[in-house]
């Protein structure tokens, strides 16, 4: 195929174990999926799940020094399970769901807090708080052949060794069959899809010279450095 323009390398995961990596087509991400979250955050407790979605560009690997970026002075940290999907489809059963899943990592969902609640109150896209440069650091990709899948165990971030979040994957209020059952019924997923499936309460802001240390047991952890 020829281009006008040099076209984009696809972003793109490490694998645990692969030297092939993982390449990326979009970044959907769960909202308020953990009970503890919304009761920190305000919603309703009772909602279906909905969705907001990253430019695959988005992503940068564990290791990373981030920018702190524009426009925001609440620049928070959600820590999240990651499931990449292999293969993809449309309406999606339930019982079929992690058939679909190639692999997990830990991730990080990056947010302008103060640009996603000032445009949330004014109805307007979230965008511009969830989906800019750099707001989805993704660790290495191990595969679910190796690792099964994670209905439950822990997941924790620390802040320069604090710890800020402290929770189970097993609290989510839609697990992982749920999602991809109704993602799959809103838009057809694809292989090289990411989902995001939301973290639990304790989110916070970090600023320059902060390291976020990441863990989900049965996967790497995910380093990264702000400033
Ligand atoms: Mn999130």
């Amino acid at each position: 195929m020829d281009y006008v323009i040099p076209a984009p390398e696809p972003a793109s995961v490490a694998v645990i174990g692969q030297t092939a990596r993982f390449p990326v087509r979009r970044i959907f991400c769960v909202g308020r999926n953990y009970v503890a979250h919304i009761r920190e955050m305000g919603g309703d407790e009772r909602d279906p799940p909905f969705y907001f979605c990253k430019p695959a560009d988005a992503i940068v690997p564990t290791g990373s020094i981030i920018d702190y970026p524009p426009q925001t002075e609440n620049f928070h940290f959600e820590m999240e399970l990651v499931a990449a999907i292999g293969t993809g489809g449309a309406n999606i059963a339930e019982e079929d769901a992690l058939d679909h899943v190639y692999g997990y990592a830990t991730g990080l969902d990056m947010t302008r807090r103060d640009v996603q609640i000032a445009h949330r109150e004014k109805g307007r896209p979230w965008d511009m708080g969830k989906g800019f440069d750099q707001s989805a650091p993704c660790g290495d990709i191990h595969p679910a052949s190796d690792t099964g899948h994670f209905p439950k165990g822990s997941i924790w971030l620390k802040v320069n060794g604090d710890t800020k979040q402290n929770s189970d994957l097993e609290l989510m209020i839609w697990n992982l069959q749920e999602t991809i059952a109704n993602l799959s019924g809103i838009v057809t997923l694809a292989a090289g899809d990411l989902i995001y499936t939301g973290t639990p309460d304790g989110v916070g802001p970090v600023v320059s010279g902060d390291k976020m240390l990441g863990h989900i047991d049965g996967l790497s952890d995910i380093e990264i450095t702000v400033r």
